[in-house]
């Protein structure tokens, strides 16, 4: 058996309650390069340091046994070493032997990297062991606050625990105890307050992994304009991440496919639906996954994953889908973005715990058809650049977002009106971008933003819709046939002027 984990405390924990709880009692036995074989609890077994020699003793044992290998991944070869092949073949002796034999003795390699010989395939189960669930990780909490209650003040009820464990998922069990150890040592005491320590704390250590982020989400609904299809689609599974809900009989919402023009609003939804829905939002980094050495992207998808859902309810938002999966079963692709995406499909349909799957792209005609199909997303919105009514809207939301003595009194109904008119073609990027130049203008002179500003802004910026109207017209015949518009008046008048 082969157990994936960076904890190897926890697993070598879990494994001594499983072996002890078993109705046929076994031998428990653990190895390590630095302690050699020892049976739990006795002297260690002498000349049993390196792996052969670890191995022939664990043959000659004639008792019902498991036995528990730390790190034996380093002589079994990777990206950065080759295998040792004694090791390996010693291995395979004694797996054949255990197969042949009657008693039942059992190899467990724990290690942070799987690491399997193409020999041995055949003959290893690998068990996934997720990260700790809000069970332990409340436990801990509980564990931390008994043994520190004399020296730390705790101000807890039980919501706050709850929010405090909360904060904490997708953590392993060392990092969320130091996580919470230093909420204890900051401020005077602990309180509910501290959630935002555990946050910062779980932003880091989630950092580390280099494939994903907890990307903060100040965004509401109401900041993003137009898209009101989207948007109510969004709103209406506002509740569905409740314990109520599941008891209701509602299955959790799978995720979202998002494509469309550049700049239109993709990336800002995915933040404000995480806002919306009171609920941490992931980003994982799809380059990442593959920019390792080759192999590792496997060991990279599973890892990004598994984080996830030990945050789980969260959104984990896939940005630029597309370009990590596009050369998924082309010629040029040696057949690991295939297994990687493989698995990322299967993971999506069969996923039961709630994770909802952001997945933004510019480009999906590129993205492997299996990708589209029914089942796998709820959904495939299309954003199109903003109708006429839809740019009042975002002009108006990034006038405001800037108040100050520069934009106060300018966004009138009728400036609105205007600036929607002369900005056809434009995308809510393209908008945005044209307020912020109508304010250095303005600054540069230490005057207040005036209509002339802002005009000027717009005439001086050559939309991407004209610069690739082709790009753009071809993405909207596809979109058109495969994809539900997220604006209800999309198709309107936000067309690229002729
Ligand atoms: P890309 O495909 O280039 O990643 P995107 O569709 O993800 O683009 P966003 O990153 O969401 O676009 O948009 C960029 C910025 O443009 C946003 O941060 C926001 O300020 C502004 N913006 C775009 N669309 C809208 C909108 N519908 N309402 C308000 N602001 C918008």
């Amino acid at each position: 058996m082969f157990i994936e984990s960076f904890e190897e405390q926890r697993v070598l924990d879990e494994i001594d309650a499983a072996v002890g709880s078993l109705k046929n009692p076994r031998g428990l036995w653990h190895w390590s390069a630095t302690e050699g074989l020892r049976r739990a609890g006795g002297a260690p077994e002498r000349e049993t340091h390196a792996p052969v020699a670890m191995l022939r003793a664990i043959a000659r044992t004639q008792e019902r046994a498991v036995f528990v290998l730390s790190d034996l991944h380093a002589f079994l070869g990777g990206n950065t070493q080759p295998a040792d092949p004694q090791t390996v073949r010693a291995l395979r002796d004694v797996v054949r032997d255990f197969r042949s034999g009657e008693l039942a003795r059992t190899i467990i390699v724990v290690a942070p990297v799987l690491q399997i010989p193409p020999e041995l395939e055949k003959d290893v189960t690998v068990v996934d062991f997720p990260l700790p669930d809000a069970a332990e990780i409340r436990a801990l909490l509980a564990g931390m606050i008994a043994r520190n209650g004399d020296s730390v003040s705790v101000r807890l009820d039980d919501r706050g625990r709850d929010r405090l464990t909360r904060a904490a998922l997708g953590m392993t069990l060392a990092e969320a105890e130091n996580a919470f150890s230093l909420a204890m040592v900051t401020g005077t005491s602990l309180t509910e307050a501290d959630v935002d320590v555990v946050l910062a704390e779980k932003a880091q250590t989630i950092r580390k992994s280099g494939l994903l982020e907890l990307v903060p989400t100040e965004v509401a609904l109401d900041d993003v304009g137009g898209l009101d299809a989207l948007k109510t689609w969004l709103d209406k599974r506002r509740d569905s991440w409740l314990a109520e809900a599941a008891a209701y009989g509602l299955p959790a919402p799978k995720g979202l496919l998002i494509t469309g023009v550049p700049g239109c609003g993709k990336s800002l939804t995915a933040k404000a639906a995480a806002a919306a829905w009171g609920i941490p939002l992931i980003r994982l980094d799809i380059g990442r996954v593959f920019a390792g050495l080759v192999g590792a992207s496997e060991h990279n998808m599973r890892t990004a994953l598994a984080t996830a859902e030990a945050c789980a309810p969260c959104v984990l938002w896939v940005d630029e889908i597309d370009k990590g999966f596009a050369g998924a079963g082309t010629a040029s692709d040696t057949g690991t973005s295939a297994r990687v995406f493989g698995s990322f499909l299967a993971w999506l349909q069969e996923k039961t715990v709630p994770v909802f799957v952001m997945a933004t792209a510019n480009r999906i005609e590129n993205l492997p058809p299996e990708f589209l199909r029914k089942g796998r997303f709820d959904e495939i919105f299309f954003v199109d650049l903003p109708d006429f009514a839809e740019r009042i809207e975002i002009w108006r939301l990034h006038l405001a977002r800037r108040p100050g003595p520069a934009t106060g009194q300018e966004h009138t109904p009728e400036l609105l009106w205007e600036l929607a008119r002369i900005s056809a073609g434009f995308s809510g990027a393209e908008i945005e971008q044209a307020v912020v130049s109508g304010l250095f203008e303005a600054y540069f002179d230490r005057r207040a933003l005036t209509a002339r500003d802002l005009q000027h802004a717009v005439e001086s910026t050559v939309p991407l819709s004209i610069v690739h109207a082709a790009r753009v017209n071809e993405l909207r015949e596809w979109a058109k046939l495969r994809t539900v518009p997220a604006s209800k008046t999309a198709g309107g008048e936000g067309r690229i002027p002729e």
